[in-house]
């Protein structure tokens, strides 16, 4: 099935895909406003977001 989004719908499913943040200590992944690694405590963490 084919999948059409546009736009604002498209906007929001990126944001969803791509905004959170990864452990550089484990690697695991962690929510955008994370101070600290759910899995290791680590506050090593680096932002991955989408951009245009
Ligand atoms: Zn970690």
């Amino acid at each position: 099935m084919p999948i059409h989004l546009e736009g604002e719908k498209l906007q929001i499913v990126m944001d969803y895909l791509f905004n959170y943040k990864i452990c550089r200590n484990c690697g695991a992944r962690n929510p955008p406003d994370a101070e600290k690694c759910r899995r290791c405590r680590s506050r090593n963490l680096r932002p991955k977001r989408f951009k245009k």
